[in-house]
Protein backbone atom coordinates (compact mmCIF):
# COMPACT_ATOMS: atom_id res chain seq x y z
CA UNK A 1 0.00 0.00 0.00
CA UNK A 2 1.61 3.44 -1.01
CA UNK A 3 0.11 6.57 -0.06
CA UNK A 4 1.31 9.53 -2.59
CA UNK A 5 -0.04 12.23 -0.22
CA UNK A 6 0.05 13.37 3.46
CA UNK A 7 -3.04 14.93 2.36
CA UNK A 8 -4.57 11.27 2.80
CA UNK A 9 -3.25 11.16 6.09
CA UNK A 10 -6.23 13.16 6.99
CA UNK A 11 -8.79 11.28 6.11
CA UNK A 12 -10.22 7.72 7.49
CA UNK A 13 -8.01 5.88 4.50
CA UNK A 14 -5.13 5.97 6.89
CA UNK A 15 -6.20 3.58 9.33
CA UNK A 16 -5.73 1.39 6.02
CA UNK A 17 -6.15 -2.64 7.38
CA UNK A 18 -2.29 -4.01 6.38
CA UNK A 19 -3.85 -6.88 4.25
CA UNK A 20 -4.04 -4.25 1.64
CA UNK A 21 -1.33 -5.36 -0.15
CA UNK A 22 -1.64 -2.99 -3.11
CA UNK A 23 -1.58 0.47 -4.75
CA UNK A 24 -4.35 2.34 -4.29
CA UNK A 25 -4.26 6.38 -4.80
CA UNK A 26 -6.03 9.01 -6.06
CA UNK A 27 -4.81 12.56 -7.83
CA UNK A 28 -5.61 15.76 -6.75
CA UNK A 29 -5.40 19.32 -9.01
CA UNK A 30 -1.72 19.44 -8.13
CA UNK A 31 -0.85 16.45 -10.55
CA UNK A 32 -2.83 18.37 -13.36
CA UNK A 33 -5.36 16.91 -15.92
CA UNK A 34 -5.32 13.06 -16.36
CA UNK A 35 -8.16 12.68 -18.89
CA UNK A 36 -6.91 11.93 -22.82
CA UNK A 37 -10.95 13.22 -23.45
CA UNK A 38 -11.77 16.16 -20.97
CA UNK A 39 -10.28 19.48 -20.42
CA UNK A 40 -6.52 20.57 -21.15
CA UNK A 41 -5.79 17.50 -22.42
CA UNK A 42 -1.85 18.83 -24.19
CA UNK A 43 -0.09 17.49 -20.88
CA UNK A 44 -2.45 14.93 -19.89
CA UNK A 45 0.04 11.91 -20.61
CA UNK A 46 2.88 13.86 -18.99
CA UNK A 47 0.70 14.59 -16.37
CA UNK A 48 0.27 10.54 -15.94
CA UNK A 49 3.76 9.87 -16.55
CA UNK A 50 5.05 12.23 -13.56
CA UNK A 51 2.14 10.67 -10.93
CA UNK A 52 2.19 6.92 -11.40
CA UNK A 53 6.06 7.06 -11.70
CA UNK A 54 5.60 8.11 -7.77
CA UNK A 55 3.81 4.98 -7.18
CA UNK A 56 6.61 2.87 -9.18
CA UNK A 57 3.79 2.13 -11.92
CA UNK A 58 4.54 2.73 -15.91
CA UNK A 59 1.96 4.57 -17.58
CA UNK A 60 1.55 3.00 -20.70
CA UNK A 61 0.34 -0.25 -18.36
CA UNK A 62 -3.11 1.48 -17.59
CA UNK A 63 -6.12 -0.57 -17.92
CA UNK A 64 -8.61 2.65 -19.16
CA UNK A 65 -12.11 2.49 -19.58
CA UNK A 66 -14.44 4.45 -21.71
CA UNK A 67 -16.87 5.36 -18.96
CA UNK A 68 -20.43 6.07 -20.16
CA UNK A 69 -22.15 6.45 -16.22
CA UNK A 70 -23.57 2.88 -16.92
CA UNK A 71 -23.65 -0.27 -14.48
CA UNK A 72 -21.34 -2.55 -16.11
CA UNK A 73 -17.97 -3.99 -14.80
CA UNK A 74 -15.24 -5.90 -16.81
CA UNK A 75 -12.91 -8.37 -15.49
CA UNK A 76 -9.81 -7.95 -17.32
CA UNK A 77 -6.02 -9.71 -17.21
CA UNK A 78 -2.46 -9.06 -18.71
CA UNK A 79 -4.27 -9.06 -21.69
CA UNK A 80 -5.86 -5.80 -21.54
CA UNK A 81 -2.38 -4.42 -19.72
CA UNK A 82 -2.26 -0.50 -21.42
CA UNK A 83 -5.57 -0.39 -22.98
CA UNK A 84 -6.25 3.45 -23.13
CA UNK A 85 -2.84 4.05 -21.96
CA UNK A 86 -1.74 6.17 -24.82
CA UNK A 87 -5.31 7.09 -26.42
CA UNK A 88 -8.63 7.64 -25.47
CA UNK A 89 -9.62 5.31 -28.50
CA UNK A 90 -8.21 2.03 -27.01
CA UNK A 91 -9.58 2.11 -23.65
CA UNK A 92 -12.57 -0.33 -23.03
CA UNK A 93 -15.74 0.20 -24.04
CA UNK A 94 -18.91 0.88 -22.03
CA UNK A 95 -17.63 0.19 -18.74
CA UNK A 96 -17.74 1.80 -15.79
CA UNK A 97 -15.80 -0.57 -13.30
CA UNK A 98 -13.00 -2.74 -13.32
CA UNK A 99 -12.19 -6.10 -11.50
CA UNK A 100 -8.18 -7.49 -11.56
CA UNK A 101 -6.62 -10.36 -10.03
CA UNK A 102 -3.37 -10.21 -11.36
CA UNK A 103 0.05 -8.24 -9.62
CA UNK A 104 1.14 -5.43 -11.36
CA UNK A 105 -1.93 -4.51 -13.64
CA UNK A 106 -3.15 -0.78 -12.50
CA UNK A 107 -6.70 -0.03 -12.98
CA UNK A 108 -7.89 3.31 -13.81
CA UNK A 109 -10.92 5.64 -13.10
CA UNK A 110 -11.16 9.36 -13.64
CA UNK A 111 -13.56 11.37 -12.22
CA UNK A 112 -14.21 15.05 -11.02
CA UNK A 113 -17.29 15.08 -8.72
CA UNK A 114 -18.01 11.22 -9.08
CA UNK A 115 -17.58 8.78 -6.75
CA UNK A 116 -14.14 6.31 -7.20
CA UNK A 117 -14.92 3.20 -4.91
CA UNK A 118 -12.13 1.03 -4.19
CA UNK A 119 -12.56 -2.56 -2.92
CA UNK A 120 -10.41 -5.51 -2.18
CA UNK A 121 -10.72 -9.07 -1.47
CA UNK A 122 -7.54 -10.47 0.79
CA UNK A 123 -8.62 -14.22 0.65
CA UNK A 124 -8.64 -14.43 -2.71
CA UNK A 125 -6.29 -11.39 -4.01
CA UNK A 126 -8.75 -9.21 -6.09
CA UNK A 127 -9.18 -5.43 -6.57
CA UNK A 128 -12.17 -3.72 -8.23
CA UNK A 129 -12.05 -0.41 -9.15
CA UNK A 130 -15.37 1.64 -10.24
CA UNK A 131 -16.88 4.82 -10.97
CA UNK A 132 -19.93 6.15 -9.58
CA UNK A 133 -21.73 8.82 -10.59
CA UNK A 134 -25.38 9.84 -10.04
CA UNK A 135 -26.77 7.60 -13.25
CA UNK A 136 -24.57 4.01 -12.11
CA UNK A 137 -25.23 4.73 -8.94
CA UNK A 138 -29.15 4.57 -9.84
CA UNK A 139 -28.31 1.43 -11.76
CA UNK A 140 -26.82 -0.25 -8.97
CA UNK A 141 -23.10 -0.62 -10.44
CA UNK A 142 -21.74 -1.07 -6.69
CA UNK A 143 -24.41 -3.95 -5.89
CA UNK A 144 -22.86 -5.04 -9.39
CA UNK A 145 -19.43 -4.77 -8.51
CA UNK A 146 -19.57 -6.68 -5.56
CA UNK A 147 -22.09 -9.88 -7.99
CA UNK A 148 -19.41 -10.10 -10.36
CA UNK A 149 -16.76 -10.22 -7.69
CA UNK A 150 -18.88 -13.25 -6.23
CA UNK A 151 -19.74 -15.13 -9.46
CA UNK A 152 -15.86 -14.97 -11.22
CA UNK A 153 -13.78 -14.98 -8.16
CA UNK A 154 -15.45 -16.11 -5.46
CA UNK A 155 -15.59 -13.02 -3.42
CA UNK A 156 -17.49 -13.37 0.32
CA UNK A 157 -18.43 -9.76 0.83
CA UNK A 158 -17.95 -10.14 4.21
CA UNK A 159 -13.98 -10.24 3.35
CA UNK A 160 -14.02 -7.53 0.90
CA UNK A 161 -12.34 -3.90 1.94
CA UNK A 162 -14.09 -0.73 0.19
CA UNK A 163 -12.74 2.99 0.18
CA UNK A 164 -14.21 5.83 -1.43
CA UNK A 165 -12.53 8.26 -3.05
CA UNK A 166 -13.14 12.33 -3.22
CA UNK A 167 -16.62 12.75 -4.83
CA UNK A 168 -18.61 15.88 -4.38
CA UNK A 169 -20.83 15.31 -1.10
CA UNK A 170 -24.33 15.93 -0.03
CA UNK A 171 -22.74 19.23 1.30
CA UNK A 172 -22.62 20.47 -2.05
CA UNK A 173 -24.46 18.18 -4.52
CA UNK A 174 -27.37 19.98 -5.49
CA UNK A 175 -30.04 17.99 -7.25
CA UNK A 176 -33.17 18.41 -9.29
CA UNK A 177 -36.62 17.18 -7.40
CA UNK A 178 -36.73 13.73 -9.38
CA UNK A 179 -33.86 12.63 -7.26
CA UNK A 180 -36.06 12.48 -4.15
CA UNK A 181 -37.70 9.39 -5.78
CA UNK A 182 -34.54 7.91 -7.65
CA UNK A 183 -32.86 7.96 -4.16
CA UNK A 184 -35.70 7.82 -1.70
CA UNK A 185 -33.90 8.96 1.50
CA UNK A 186 -30.63 10.04 0.22
CA UNK A 187 -31.70 13.66 -0.38
CA UNK A 188 -31.94 16.44 2.04
CA UNK A 189 -34.02 19.84 1.05
CA UNK A 190 -32.40 22.72 2.48
CA UNK A 191 -34.01 26.64 1.73
CA UNK A 192 -36.03 24.79 -0.95
CA UNK A 193 -32.84 23.02 -2.91
CA UNK A 194 -32.09 19.56 -2.87
CA UNK A 195 -28.99 17.78 -1.96
CA UNK A 196 -28.28 14.03 -3.15
CA UNK A 197 -25.99 11.75 -0.78
CA UNK A 198 -24.32 10.28 -3.31
CA UNK A 199 -21.52 8.20 -1.00
CA UNK A 200 -24.57 7.25 1.02
CA UNK A 201 -26.21 5.67 -1.20
CA UNK A 202 -23.05 3.75 -2.65
CA UNK A 203 -22.28 2.33 0.92
CA UNK A 204 -26.08 1.17 1.29
CA UNK A 205 -25.68 -1.31 -1.79
CA UNK A 206 -22.46 -2.23 -0.07
CA UNK A 207 -23.97 -2.75 3.06
CA UNK A 208 -27.47 -4.54 1.48
CA UNK A 209 -24.56 -6.79 -0.80
CA UNK A 210 -23.30 -8.13 2.81
CA UNK A 211 -20.12 -5.73 2.98
CA UNK A 212 -19.19 -4.78 6.62
CA UNK A 213 -19.52 -1.46 7.74
CA UNK A 214 -16.46 -1.52 9.43
CA UNK A 215 -14.94 -2.44 6.61
CA UNK A 216 -16.06 0.37 4.55
CA UNK A 217 -13.57 3.39 4.61
CA UNK A 218 -14.21 7.05 3.29
CA UNK A 219 -11.88 9.37 2.01
CA UNK A 220 -14.90 11.92 3.30
CA UNK A 221 -13.53 14.44 0.85
CA UNK A 222 -15.90 17.02 -1.23
CA UNK A 223 -14.21 17.85 -4.32
CA UNK A 224 -16.53 20.73 -4.10
CA UNK A 225 -15.66 21.95 -1.20
CA UNK A 226 -12.11 21.64 -1.48
CA UNK A 227 -12.23 22.87 -5.24
CA UNK A 228 -8.41 23.74 -4.62
CA UNK A 229 -7.23 20.87 -4.19
CA UNK A 230 -9.39 18.74 -7.07
CA UNK A 231 -11.14 19.10 -9.89
CA UNK A 232 -15.05 19.78 -9.70
CA UNK A 233 -17.16 19.36 -12.96
CA UNK A 234 -20.01 20.91 -10.74
CA UNK A 235 -18.08 24.09 -10.07
CA UNK A 236 -15.55 24.14 -13.28
CA UNK A 237 -18.06 22.92 -15.83
CA UNK A 238 -17.61 20.61 -18.38
CA UNK A 239 -14.44 21.50 -19.60
CA UNK A 240 -12.67 20.68 -16.10
CA UNK A 241 -10.16 18.34 -15.92
CA UNK A 242 -9.95 14.72 -13.73
CA UNK A 243 -8.63 13.55 -11.24
CA UNK A 244 -7.33 9.57 -12.01
CA UNK A 245 -7.90 6.78 -9.55
CA UNK A 246 -5.64 3.67 -9.61
CA UNK A 247 -5.86 0.14 -8.13
CA UNK A 248 -3.27 -2.03 -8.38
CA UNK A 249 -2.19 -5.34 -7.05
CA UNK A 250 1.56 -5.86 -6.03
ZN1 LIG B 1 -18.97 20.05 -0.21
Amino acid sequence: MKLSKERLQETRWSEFPAEWEGVLSFSGREHGNMSLSYGETDNSLKNRENYLRGLGIDYVDLVCVKQIHGNSVACVDIKDKGRGALSAQGAMPGIDGLIAAERNLPLAIFTADCLSVFLYDPRNRVIGLIHAGWRSTKGKISANVIKVMREKYRSKPADLHVRFGPAIRQCCYEVGREFVDFFPGSVVERGGKFYFDLTGVNKRQFLDSGVKETNIYDSLVCTSCRNDEFFSYRREGRSCGRMMSIAMLI
